[in-house]
């Protein structure tokens, strides 16, 4: 009887892995046409300032439009995208896309805003990054102050000379650049003063807990107070209800991103929010 639980149980973790290399398989294999095929889209989330009110930019996202898989959400596949080194391409399309809609925007009359894309490791270590940040600005006509990028800890933490190095010469672009998911990486606070960045983004997980838990709370003051005491700005992602949102507000963080104010918009939706805000 053990002896057959046991063998039940290899044939289930069997299933389950092939299931999950074939899972994988597929994504890799539908990914590879994505771009081609116009599968791919960003769409845009607020940020707000909390002091003001006032919209101060948005966050691009890219979403997947399978015709037969439906919807992909990033997390079944920015990571496929990553080992495969897809996300090359697909983050350099990414970024033009963004600074062109960005672009189109203020043409069209509304609120300069700054944009932020996402970076993967991947991307930062790729020695074009820097010519391909200059050519999307370029083409679209985008001034560099409206582009941020958003890089996490760990990506920086990879080979701490070489990320500074690089993250200089992006800021001397004259782009934004901040951190992602703080507090989820493995930044050494030590290094954290010699990376020139304008925000330090408190990660979902924390914003999530902070009001249940006293020590969630006690990290989320902390990672305030040392963002200002570095000279950074804080925002906090995944602000989903008003209580989070005034305990962030009397905490003195900068500003926020979230469900309650917003989720993240097709470009037509966030252009008519800009208009009626
Ligand atoms: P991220 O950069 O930390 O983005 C924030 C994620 O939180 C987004 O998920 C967003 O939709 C979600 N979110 C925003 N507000 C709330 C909220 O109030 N509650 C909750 N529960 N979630 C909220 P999304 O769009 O699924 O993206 C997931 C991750 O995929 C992103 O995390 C980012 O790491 C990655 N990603 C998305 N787009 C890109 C991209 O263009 N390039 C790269 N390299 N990565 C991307
Ligand atoms: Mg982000
Ligand atoms: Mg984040
Ligand atoms: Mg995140």
């Amino acid at each position: 009887r053990a002896k057959e639980a046991g063998r039940n149980q290899v044939q289930f973790y069997e299933a389950a892995m092939h299931a999950r290399v074939a899972e994988r398989a597929l994504i890799e294999a539908e990914l590879r046409h994505a771009l081609a095929r116009e599968e791919l889209s960003l769409v845009y989330q607020p940020k707000l300032d909390l002091r003001s009110g006032a919209v101060t930019g948005m966050e691009a996202l890219l979403r997947w439009q399978h015709p037969t898989l439906g919807s992909v959400s990033p997390a079944r596949f920015i990571g496929v995208a990553e080992e495969t080194g897809m996300i090359v391409a697909i983050g350099r399309w990414v970024l033009r896309m963004a600074c062109t809609q960005a672009m189109a925007w203020q043409q069209a009359g509304l609120p300069a805003l700054r944009v932020a894309v996402n970076l993967s490791a991947r991307q930062f270590r790729d020695q074009a990054l820097l010519e391909e940040v200059r050519a999307a600005l370029d083409d679209s006509g985008l001034a560099p102050q409206y582009l941020e990028l958003e890089l996490t800890e760990s990506l920086m933490m990879h080979n701490v000379d070489e990320a500074v190095a690089a993250i200089e010469n992006l800021k001397q672009l004259g782009i934004a650049l901040s951190i992602d998911d703080f507090g989820t990486g493995y930044s050494s606070l030590a290094y954290l003063k010699q990376f020139p960045v304008d925000y330090l983004k408190i990660d979902q997980s924390f914003t999530r807990d902070m009001l249940d838990e006293p020590r969630v709370a006690a990290i989320v003051r902390s990672v305030i107070a040392l963002g200002h005491s570095l000279g950074f700005k804080v925002i906090a992602e995944g602000v989903e209800t008003a209580p989070q949102l005034d305990y962030l507000r009397s905490n003195d963080c900068d500003e926020i991103q979230g469900y309650y104010f917003s989720r993240p918009l097709m470009p037509d939706a966030f252009a008519a929010l800009l208009r009626s805000s």
